[in-house]
């Protein structure tokens, strides 16, 4: 079966985006920690949450993934932002483990000025001083398109990372489709090429998820627009190869397409449809 959601308002709680997911024939989705330009979070109720999990039990939903706010930056040069970074993330990662053993999704950072290397060195830093042991959750390194000096464009820097990090059995990989695609790695022309590379440079078996987007100016263009499914440069051909490829179908798929509920339904189902079960 196809594991497949979208990208859900989480304004209303867990138990309102799991209805949602329902709605929309998902079996996941992903969600905001917090408002995506970071500030503080949500209480969490604990009702809430249990009405989610019995929800989630009884609609088999495998998984779900959790995103940092996109505007953290554990790699910038001011201290008071790689702070900022910091406690936030721990923070999310401390309300995660109301939903155990699910994944927590994060755009490794910008280094501005610093250099690539100095980026990587405060993001694996960050890391080390956040995971622990006892976290449920999966950390996972989110391929960017390389906009500006955004770290993670190529498969040496995620694994760059992840060498640098002692819990390395907490940490994974996100792969987007439009950033990978923007950032200059094939996966219309040779799709088999690309995760070939990404095993031998990361390990397919640190793939965790995969954010399934269209990307409206494509290949090596390091602009990072998402398109709907099919109607960018990526198009639907690509992507049913994508979803049926024998080292991705297992994994849970995200829509990050700009796309409203009803967008989101009519995706899903195309995506079904197209799936070889
Ligand atoms: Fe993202
Ligand atoms: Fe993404
Ligand atoms: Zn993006």
């Amino acid at each position: 079966m196809l594991t497949i959601g979208c990208h859900l308002s989480s304004a209303k709680g867990y138990e309102a985006m799991g209805k949602e997911a329902v709605k929309i024939q998902a079996n996941t989705f992903q969600f905001f920690t917090r408002n995506p330009r970071g500030g503080k979070a949500k209480e969490i109720k604990e009702e809430d949450v249990e009405k989610f999990l019995k929800l989630a039990q009884e609609q088999d939903f495998p998984c779900i993934l959790a995103h940092a706010p996109y505007t953290l930056n554990g790699c910038s040069a001011d201290e008071g932002i790689r702070e900022f970074a910091k406690n936030t993330m721990a923070d999310d990662l401390k309300r995660m483990e109301y939903t155990p053993g699910n994944c927590y999704n994060f755009h490794p950072g910008s280094h501005v000025k610093q250099g690539v290397e100095i980026g990587i060195t405060y993001i694996a830093g960050m890391l080390n001083e956040i995971l622990s042991k006892e976290q449920r959750t999966t950390v996972l390194l989110e391929t960017m398109a390389g906009k500006g000096s955004e770290v993670g464009r190529t498969f040496e820097e995620l694994r760059e990372i992840l060498d640098r990090v002692e819990l390395q059995e907490k940490m994974g990989v996100c792969l987007d489709t439009c950033h990978v695609y923007d950032g200059g790695y094939d996966i219309v022309g040779d799709l088999d090429g690309v995760l070939t590379e990404f095993d031998r440079v990361i390990g397919l078996d640190r793939l965790k998820a995969v954010h399934l987007n269209d990307s409206m100016f494509g290949f090596g263009s390091h602009k990072d627009r998402h398109a709907k499914i099919g109607e960018g440069k990526i198009g639907f051909e690509a992507m049913k190869r994508i979803i049926n490829h024998p080292s991705l179908r297992k994994l849970p798929f995200y829509l990050e397409t700009p796309n409203d509920l009803e967008g989101y339904a009519r995706e899903i189902a195309m995506l079904k449809e197209a799936y070889m079960e």
